[in-house]
C-alpha cells in the first residue's frame, strides 16, 4: 500500500495472517481464507436452516397453486382413489410440503402438460451487465415454472456461481470441476447428464459453477485454432441434447460478459430473455449488449455462413422498477421506444422481500411465511408468477406448433 496518502479506513488488524502488502502468490491466501470463512458462515447465511429446505404450504395456499379453492381441495383430499398426497396433520391445519404440492398441481391444477413427442425448450438469460437480476430470473423462472408443474433444469454458466447458491450449492468449497460443464467443454464427455444433481427444490435440476469455468474461455478458442472443424459455440447445445426429452425447460444463466461460455448459452437457446433495471446507466449498457450481439452474429456467419440459428423469442424484462424513482418512467420509455414489443407487459418491483441477510441466498418463492408487509410480499410474488406464466404460455404454444407440425407431416 502507498504509505504517503492516508487511508480512507484504516485497517489496524491484520487478521488471520493475511498479510498487508500483496505479491500475486499472495491472492491464493486471500482466496483460501475467504473460502475458509465462507463455509464456517455459510450456515448462518442460510438461517433458519443450516441447510436450504423448500418452503411447506397450507391448504389455502395449495389451493391457490392449483387455482381452486379450499372447499375443491377437502373434497379431493377425502377421496383415497384419486391417491393425492395426504400432507402432515398439524395441530390446527394441514401441512404439504413442494414435492407433495407438486403432485398436486400436476392432477388437480389446470395446466396442460408438455405433449408427447414435444421437447423441453432452452432459454437463456443474458444481458453484458452485472447486477441486472439475471440470475434472480433464472431462479424465479425455474421456481414458478415448478409450481405449474414443470420439470426445470438450470444451468449455471457464470463462474461466479451465484445461481448455484441460491440453490444452497456452495461454488468452489462443494463444486469440482467435473460438476460443472468442463468435461463436456473438453470433451471427456459428450452430453451434460453427468452433472445433472437433485436440488432442494422438487422439480429443479442443477448444474451448477465453479470459478473453474474460467478456463473454458481458453480452451474453446484453443482447441479451434486446433481443429477448424470444432464448432466452439455448439458445444453446450449438443451437450445439452440429449436432456431435452426429460424437462420441460432448461433455464441457462450466464455471465455478465460476452465470452465463450455464452456465445455457447446464445446459440443454444430456443428463447432469450434480457433483464433490464429501468435506469438510465442500465439501460444505455444494454443497447450496447444490442450491439455486441450484432457484431457476434456477423462474425459467427463469417465463420459458418450457413450457420442457421433462430430465437422463438427474444423478451426485455424490466426489472427491479422502482416507481417512486422519478426517472423510472422516463427510462422506461426509452426501454419500450427502444425494443418496443420486445418488452414484456409485465415488471419486476424492486422489493427489500429478499434482502435480510438469512434470505440473500434466496427468492421470494423461498419464502414461506413472510414478516414484513404481506402488501409488499403479494406484488413482488405476483409479478413472478405472472412472468412465470407467461412464459409457460409461450412454451406451450411452442409444443402445440411443433407436434402440429408433426401430425401434418
Ligand atoms: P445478475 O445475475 O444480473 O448479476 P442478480 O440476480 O445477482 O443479478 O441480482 C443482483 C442483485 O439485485 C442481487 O443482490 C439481488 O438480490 C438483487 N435483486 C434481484 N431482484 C431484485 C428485485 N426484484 N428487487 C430488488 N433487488 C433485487
Ligand atoms: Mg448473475
Amino acid at each position: 500500500m502507498a504509505t504517503s496518502a492516508k487511508p480512507i479506513v484504516s485497517i489496524t488488524h491484520a487478521v488471520n495472517n493475511l498479510p498487508t502488502s500483496f505479491a500475486l502468490d499472495d491472492i491464493e491466501i486471500i482466496s483460501q481464507h475467504a473460502n475458509e470463512t465462507l463455509l464456517t458462515v455459510r450456515e448462518q447465511m442460510l438461517l433458519p436452516h443450516p441447510k436450504k429446505h423448500a418452503p411447506v404450504f397450507t391448504t389455502p395456499q395449495l389451493a391457490a397453486l392449483c387455482r381452486t379453492d379450499r372447499k375443491k381441495i377437502n373434497y379431493y383430499w377425502e377421496r383415497p382413489e384419486l391417491a393425492l398426497p395426504q400432507g402432515t396433520t398439524m395441530p390446527r391445519s394441514r401441512e404439504f410440503t413442494l414435492a407433495e404440492a407438486r403432485e398436486w398441481i400436476k392432477k388437480v391444477g389446470p395446466f396442460s402438460p408438455r405433449p408427447a413427442g414435444a421437447r423441453g425448450k432452452k432459454i437463456a438469460v443474458g444481458n453484458f451487465k452485472g447486477g441486472v437480476t439475471k440470475t434472480t430470473c433464472a431462479m424465479t423462472l425455474a421456481q414458478g415454472l415448478s409450481l405449474f408443474g414443470r420439470r426445470v433444469l438450470l444451468v449455471d454458466l457464470d463462474p461466479q456461481a451465484s445461481l448455484s447458491a441460491l440453490n444452497g450449492v456452495i461454488a468452489d468449497s462443494e463444486v469440482s470441476e467435473e460438476q460443472t460443464i468442463l468435461p463436456l467443454i473438453y470433451g471427456e464427455e459428450t452430453d451434460l447428464k453427468y452433472a445433472v444433481q437433485k436440488t432442494y427444490w422438487d422439480g429443479i435440476d442443477l448444474i451448477p459453477a465453479s470459478a473453474a469455468l474460467f478456463s473454458a474461455e481458453f480452451y474453446l478458442p484453443f482447441k479451434q485454432s486446433q481443429n477448424s472443424d470444432f464448432r466452439f459455440w455448439d458445444v453446450l447445445n449438443a451437450g445439452l441434447e440429449p436432456l431435452l426429452d426429460e424437462y420441460d425447460a432448461i433455464i441457462i444463466d450466464t455471465p455478465p460478459a460476452l465470452s465463450y461460455v455464452t456465445i455457447n448459452a446464445f446459440m443454444a437457446a430456443d428463447g432469450l430473455i434480457v433483464p433490464i433495471p429501468p435506469n438510465a446507466l442500465d439501460y444505455a449498457s444494454s443497447t450496447q449488449f444490442w450491439s455486441l450481439f450484432t457484431d457476434l452474429g456477423k462474425s459467427m456467419k463469417n465463420v459458418v455462413p450457413d450457420l442457421n440459428k433462430r430465437f422463438d423469442f427474444i423478451h426485455v424484462l424490466l426489472t427491479k422498477v422502482d416507481a417512486s424513482q422519478i426517472a423510472t418512467n422516463k427510462v422506461r420509455e426509452w426501454i419500450s421506444r427502444s425494443y418496443d414489443s420486445l418488452v414484456l407487459p409485465i415488471e419486476i418491483p424492486a422489493t427489500t422481500v429478499t434482502t435480510t441477510a438469512s434470505m440473500e441466498f434466496g427468492t421470494v418463492y423461498d419464502i414461506s411465511k413472510y414478516e414484513g408487509s404481506n402488501k409488499t410480499y403479494q406484488r413482488a410474488r405476483e409479478a413472478y408468477d405472472r412472468f412465470a406464466e407467461m412464459i409457460d404460455q409461450q412454451l406451450m404454444a411452442l409444443w402445440t406448433a411443433e407436434t402440429q407440425v408433426e401430425v401434418a407431416a
